[in-house]
């Protein structure tokens, strides 16, 4: 029996234990997941008659395993294709056409969540939701790994642990590990290194459709306080016709210095914006809306595999966007199919 052990059920934690409860028969999995939700970052909500992502907005099919995975593999009921385009805009707010760069851009009818909710779905896993991780222990004597959560309860013991939060997540859970072992301090150094930007998101309804020819635009020049505009209606499912749902991604900067702000003065500042880069007044007074900060939204860059690799021979394995190097959900799952092979395969 292997009793393996996840923190964090992200798309890379889903794929990981998709992998090992299909490779290795008498694998015991263990997730404990801080939120109410699977999926972490590739999040969806729901609020009457919509569905809309607020975290990731798409999947594209840049990784040839994760494309198998998901039009092959998983059920692909429910898969919806966004063919509208991505359009660009500069930092006066003009509009042109012209980003498309990606082939698929993927998300279920039911939502994002659906690629956890369907590779856990598919394993004997035991998922504990709104139970987070606050210590984490080395057992030397059986060269086993403990978790305590916030209310006290310790699971394990573990003969693998897999650590999905993002880097500064991780790399606190590390720091404050009970695990005398010189490579924590160089495992808390790498990962504590890699830098994540914020992401403030606005979700805007109005009750009128929009007569745009694009899904989505995206800020080139980085030099606007809005990063990111689409339009949830373009995903099937996801709205009622004849109306509009925008999620609208602040900037790095603009989120960092709002972040604490009021939501409701963000929002329609937000909203201003977004009526101006649309060319429609109507837009600047949605008649619904959500929001969200994301503290750690997307990883600057990669961390240092050296002790990260070096980690897997105390059982430890680090898995997710990060890891991968590329702050993208198709990186974090390809990084977890990796990982779930390592771990089957002792490799
Ligand atoms: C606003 C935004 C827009 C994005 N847009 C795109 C996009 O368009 N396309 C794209 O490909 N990618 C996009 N991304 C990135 C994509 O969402 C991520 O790359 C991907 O979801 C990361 O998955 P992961 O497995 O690495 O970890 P995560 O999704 O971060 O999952 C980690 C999990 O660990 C849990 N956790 C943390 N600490 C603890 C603890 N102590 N105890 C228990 N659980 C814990 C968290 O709650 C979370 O569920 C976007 C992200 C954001 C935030």
């Amino acid at each position: 029996m292997t009793d393996v052990g996840i923190v964090g059920a992200g798309a890379g934690a889903a794929a990981a234990a998709f992998v090992v409860d299909g490779t290795v028969p008498d694998a015991d999995v263990t997730v404990l997941e801080k939120s109410g939700g699977l999926c972490g970052r590739a999040a969806t909500r729901r609020h009457d008659d919509l569905t809309y992502d607020y975290g990731a907005n798409y999947l594209k099919s840049d990784d040839d395993r994760v494309v198998e995975l998901i039009t092959e593999t998983l059920d692909d009921e429910g898969l919806v294709d966004v063919t509208d385009p991505v359009y660009t805009f500069a930092a006066d707010g003009a509009v042109s056409p012209g980003r498309d760069a990606d082939e698929h851009k993927w998300s279920y009818r039911r939502g994002l969540t659906q690629i956890a909710k369907r590779l856990f779905g598919r394993t004997d896993a035991t998922v504990h939701r709104r139970t987070r991780v606050e210590t984490v222990r080395r057992v030397e004597a059986d060269s086993k790994w403990e978790l305590d959560d916030a209310d006290g309860e310790t699971h394990g013991p573990f003969d693998v642990l897999l650590l999905n939060p993002p880097a500064p997540q991780t790399a606190e859970l590390l720091r404050t590990a009970q695990w005398d072992d010189p490579l924590r301090e160089t495992l808390v150094e790498a990962v504590g290194a890699v830098e994540y930007r914020s992401v403030w998101t606005a979700v805007l309804r109005y009750p009128f459709a929009l007569d745009v020819p694009y899904y989505a635009l995206v800020n080139t020049d980085k030099e606007h306080a809005v990063g990111w505009i689409s339009r949830e209606e373009c995903k099937a499912g996801h709205v009622p016709d004849g109306e509009t749902l925008l999620v609208v991604q602040a900037n790095d900067a603009w989120s960092d210095a709002k972040y604490d702000g009021d939501p409701a003065e963000n929002v329609a500042a937000l909203a201003d914006h977004v009526a101006e880069i649309v060319g429609d007044e109507r837009l600047a007074d949605p008649a619904w809306t959500d929001h969200q900060g994301w503290r750690y939204a997307l990883p600057e860059g990669g961390v240092d595999r050296g002790p990260v690799d070096s980690a897997r021979d105390a059982g430890l394995y680090l898995l997710g966007d990060w890891v991968a190097g590329e702050g993208r959900l198709h990186a974090a799952l390809a990084n977890g199919l990796d990982v779930g092979e390592r771990v089957a395969y002792g490799i």
